[in-house]
């Protein structure tokens, strides 16, 4: 894929996933600005790891779910690189619990993150998409929003959230020159499926027809591809990214 002269704001974009996705941007030679909720050595690693493919990085820590480190996240991103072209709302967490276990704090807290988050960085991004009549914004859904999961009540109503919202604001911005799509990845081996039992891993495993859990990389060459100009004429759409799984 041709990033270049391409600009990213890539959410969560210090481990997992999100830097995946940075590495893949970067590769095709856009620069990447990401953020991070706390982990300063993980998001060094990612500079780096950008800088090494020949690529400018910034790397900021910033909240999603607050707007006001949000509009500073990307005031930074267009100080630094001039305008945004692709967004990738890639941040998340899990806070899982059976329903009549989980608290009303566990249920806003994954809400807020998954949800709200990629709200405000569309909202402080559309902005600037539209005025440059150019945008790509690729949102980070699941499997489980297809399907659900036992223990997952709160994440899986805010990847059903992420499509709803997807296809809606798909549908506000079709005309200006600017995507919206989303990528719902399977079980893909990174720090958050790490901290799962190893019953539920192979349980997992078992219900994939591929036979294996991805790699943060088959999520980044889908992302990769919806966030190109190859992608010009794909809005609105789910791209599950699950060896098969959501079948
Ligand atoms: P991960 O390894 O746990 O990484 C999460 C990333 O999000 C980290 O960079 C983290 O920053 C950042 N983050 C968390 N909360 C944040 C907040 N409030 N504000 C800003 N950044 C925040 O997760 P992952 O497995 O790569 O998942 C990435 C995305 O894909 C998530 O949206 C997840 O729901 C989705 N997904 C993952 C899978 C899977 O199997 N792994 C499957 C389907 C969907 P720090 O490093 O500073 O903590």
């Amino acid at each position: 894929m041709d990033f270049k002269g391409r600009t990213a704001l890539v959410t969560g974009g210090s481990r997992g996933l999100g830097r995946a996705v940075c590495l893949e941007l970067a590769r095709g030679g856009a620069n990447v600005a990401f953020c991070y909720a706390g982990n300063e050595a993980a998001a060094r690693e990612t500079v780096r790891d950008v800088e090494a493919l020949g690529a400018k990085a910034l790397s900021l820590r910033c909240d999603v779910s607050d707007a006001a480190q949000v509009d500073a996240l990307v005031k930074a991103a267009v100080e630094a690189f001039g305008r945004i072209d692709i967004l990738v709302n890639n941040a998340g967490i899990t806070r899982d619990n059976l329903l009549m276990r989980m608290s009303e704090a566990d249920f806003d807290a994954v809400i807020s993150a998954n949800l709200k988050g990629a709200f405000l960085c569309m909202k402080a991004v559309s902005r600037h998409m539209l005025k440059q009549r150019y945008g790509r914004i690729v949102n980070l859904s699941s499997v489980v929003a297809l399907r659900g999961n036992a223990g997952q009540v709160n994440y899986a109503a805010s990847k059903a959230g992420i499509i709803g919202m997807t296809k809606s604001l798909a549908k506000e911005l079709a005309s200006r020159g600017v995507t919206v799509n989303a990528v719902a990845p399977g079980f893909i081996e990174t720090d958050m499926t790490a901290a799962l039992p190893e019953d539920a891993r192979a349980a997992a495993q078992g219900s994939i027809p591929m036979g294996r859990l991805g790699a943060p990389e088959d999520v980044a060459k889908a992302v990769g591809f919806l966030a190109s100009d190859e992608a010009a004429y794909i809005t609105g759409q789910v791209l599950a990214v699950d060896g098969g799984m959501s079948m």
